[in-house]
């Protein structure tokens, strides 16, 4: 089944909107299979954010995200990982729309409260970089048959 990585930035935690996103995935109806509070060290978010290493914003990028704790998650179900980047919204804060995680509840690209896997293979890589294989739990969720055509 899918997975994705989400991760509730530190400008998210420190503003306590933990319980705010984790609602979100669990209201929809996705599957909560991993989930961590940590300090994220620069390496870790090297490997991270890899791809944006020449951008001009990069030194604050990695900034922002050692400034505090993240709440790392692994969540799965159908589609998740383009369900998610909808649930999310637009990178830009200013442009994601109202009822998306980012268009409530952020103003600027620079604090934008969450990550999520961009692709499949995206978050293969980003699963297996925040989280060892131990720390990832399954599970059969009770209301299976209501979310899903058996
Ligand atoms: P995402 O996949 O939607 O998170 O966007 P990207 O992968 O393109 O960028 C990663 C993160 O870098 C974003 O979520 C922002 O926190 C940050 N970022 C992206 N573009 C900018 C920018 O133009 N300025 C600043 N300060 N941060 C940016
Ligand atoms: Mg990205």
């Amino acid at each position: 089944c899918e997975r994705t990585l989400v991760a509730v930035k530190p400008d998210g935690v420190q503003r306590r909107l933990v319980g705010d996103v984790i609602k979100r995935f669990e209201r929809r109806g996705f599957k909560l299979v991993g989930m961590k509070l940590l300090q994220a060290n620069e390496g870790l978010l090297a490997e991270h954010y890899h791809e944006l290493r020449r951008k001009p914003f990069y030194p604050a990028l990695i900034h922002y995200m050692t400034s505090g704790p993240v709440v790392a998650m692994v969540w799965e179900g159908y589609n998740v990982v383009r369900t998610s980047r909808a649930m999310v919204g637009d990178t830009d804060s200013a442009e994601a729309k109202p009822g998306t995680i980012r268009g409530d509840f952020s103003i600027h690209v620079s604090r934008n409260v969450v990550h999520a896997s961009d692709s499949v293979e995206t978050a293969q890589r980003e699963i297996s970089l925040w989280f060892h294989s131990n720390e990832l739990v399954e599970w059969d969720c009770c209301d299976y048959s209501n979310t899903y055509q058996l």
